[in-house]
């Protein structure tokens, strides 16, 4: 298995993306059995940490989740972020604008979600939608949406000083992958509810897209605020590595209780 994947998933900065290299199928050896024995140990691992972060009060974790439609945003937030204690922990999920967000500058409804100390933020989608979507569709000129990506590291560099950890996490499906995965929807009824119909119309841009995740992570992995790839056709996998990836962020903090009072010869009566 070699290096760990937190190293070997990493986007790293500087480096050029082109996500025809990243295997969506990849596993790095792993066999299903021993993956998840071992996400069941990082989750245990990182709700210890959570509770070093909640009562330390003084760091914050950012976790942004991107994805291709069908990648499984939601059932990584359900099978890894689930084990998280629900105080402490916050899931803001980025729609269409609404028109007072419009009206202000794109990080502003970003800014305010962003996790305060002691607490583990989770992005669905996130401020990096007004890069991709927004640069797909052509919903605002080239030299808006550019100036974005310095926009973005100062602000993530801001976030980072001020004592806020980010891990940024694409979820790489292959395109037969989303094909079966959309089918698969639409023949469940019970599955329905997640199946629309501009869906289909994304995948059509898939090229497009994928060049907008290439670029953004291209311009935004940084250190401080890295990128990891993430192949997401195995769920398992995709579990593994993210969990894994989370919990070298939290140990990467070296939280610690805080001290306590002095409670030597304190007796309960
Ligand atoms: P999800 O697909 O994440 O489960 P939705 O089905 O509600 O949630 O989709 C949210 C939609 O909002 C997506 O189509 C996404 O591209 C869009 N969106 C998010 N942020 C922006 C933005 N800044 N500008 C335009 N569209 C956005």
């Amino acid at each position: 298995m070699g290096a760990k994947l937190t190293e070997r998933l990493l986007v790293k900065a500087g480096s050029k993306v082109r996500l025809s290299d990243w295997d969506p199928e990849a596993d790095y050896g792993w066999q299903r059995e021993e993956a998840e024995a071992e996400t069941v140990r990082n989750l245990e691992r990182m709700s210890e940490l959570q509770e070093k972060l909640w009562a330390g009060r003084e760091r914050a974790l950012l976790v942004v989740l991107q994805a291709t439609d069908t990648a499984g945003k939601d059932s990584t937030i359900r099978r890894v972020m689930g084990h998280l204690n629900p105080q402490g922990c916050e899931v803001t999920g980025f729609k269409v604008p609404t028109e007072e967000e419009r009206e202000h500058d794109f990080l502003w409804r970003v800014h305010k979600a962003v996790p305060g100390k002691g607490e583990i933020g989770i992005f669905n989608r996130s401020h990096y939608e007004d890069v991709l979507v927004v640069r797909v569709h052509n919903l605002v000129p080239e030299e808006v949406w550019r100036k974005r990506y310095d926009q973005i590291r100062e602000f993530e560099q801001l976030l980072h000083q001020t004592g806020t950890s980010i891990r940024k996490f694409f979820l790489h499906i292959g395109r037969d992958e989303q094909k079966q995965r959309l089918q698969d929807r639409l023949d469940d009824p019970t599955k329905h509810w997640k199946f629309r119909i501009g869906d289909l119309k994304e995948r059509a841009l898939w090229d497009e897209y994928h060049k907008a995740y290439e670029d953004a992570m291209e311009h935004t992995s940084r250190e401080k605020a890295p990128w990891y790839v993430i192949p997401a056709n195995r769920k398992w996998f995709r579990d593994l590595a993210v969990s894994e990836i989370l919990v070298d962020a939290l140990e990467e903090m070296e939280l610690k209780f805080p001290e306590p009072e002095d409670l030597s010869g304190i007796v309960i009566e």
